[in-house]
């Protein structure tokens, strides 16, 4: 709480009086601490794949590496840092322009963005022989959205189900219309999420295994991008997931009224 006193004066300037303003600041400083907090973090993801660009070209500026394939080897590893940074940066500013934007939402076919999505990303369940299925009922009616938001939703959430399920196991999307909405649901054979991780992993950066999703090429940014964007859609992004099992993660979108 913070305290202001506003002194009321008599004509001969005197204090006679006064008003006590108590403002409640803790929304501020928690406002303040998330934005700290989120720049300290944004300069670390930033700085690790940096530090080690600068560390591998010193080595090849100073040490004259004569063997070609130690060279190759640490070209490489620069060229996989530097790709990381730009996905990270894209990422980041994905995200920004998320938070920032109003959006228009429109009366969209859901199965065609479904379909469109999943012709993109079969090919990464292909090589891991993963059974990706998809349920969905014929006829779907159309659904609000933004069509360009609800895809990166979907390569989202896919492209995880499909990251943290092992070899041949399953990812199954359920689609299905109750009232007023449509739910879209995906369950994955995976390696789940412990229950504590569960609340946390739609946070920025947060990963429940850091270096388990950086070799698969994760920022950790992915879900708060997508329950951003789903929140814009007046839904919320719920998971259920039981280690070692699966997980599901599920959302609905607003049936537009023809
Ligand atoms: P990342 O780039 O690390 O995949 P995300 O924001 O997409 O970042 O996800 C955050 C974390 O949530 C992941 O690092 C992983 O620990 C966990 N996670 C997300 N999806 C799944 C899933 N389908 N199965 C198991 N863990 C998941």
């Amino acid at each position: 709480i913070q305290a202001t006193f506003i002194p009321l004066l008599s004509k001969k300037k005197k204090i006679n009086g006064g008003v006590i303003v108590l403002t409640d600041i803790t929304e501020l400083r928690k406002l303040e601490t998330v934005r700290n907090d989120f720049v300290a973090n944004v300069s670390h993801e930033l700085r690790t794949p940096l530090t080690s660009i600068i560390g591998y070209l010193d080595t090849l500026l100073e040490s004259e590496i004569k063997d070609n394939q130690t060279r190759n080897k640490f070209l490489k590893i620069i060229k996989e840092e530097a790709d990381r940074l730009s996905i990270l940066i894209s990422d980041l500013l994905n995200l920004s322009k998320i938070e920032s934007e109003s959006i228009d939402l429109k009366a969209e076919n859901f199965s065609d963005v479904i379909l469109k999505v999943i012709n993109l990303l079969e090919k990464n369940a292909e090589q891991k022989e993963i059974n990706l299925e998809v349920k969905m009922p014929d006829q779907l009616p159309f659904v609000y959205m933004v069509k360009e938001q609800i895809e990166q939703v979907l390569v989202n959430l896919i492209d995880n189900a499909i990251k943290y399920t092992p070899a041949r196991g399953k990812v199954e999307i359920v689609v299905n219309k109750t009232g007023d909405k449509v739910y879209f649901a995906i369950t994955d054979t995976g390696i789940g999420i412990p229950a504590t991780d569960q609340d946390r992993i739609f946070e920025r950066f947060y990963r429940v295994d850091k270096a388990r999703s950086r070799s698969l090429g994760g920022t950790g940014i992915g879900l708060s991008i997508v329950r951003n964007i789903i929140k814009q859609h007046g839904s919320e992004v719920k998971v259920k997931s039981n280690e070692g099992q699966g997980s599901t993660f599920s959302f609905y979108l607003k049936v537009a009224r023809s």
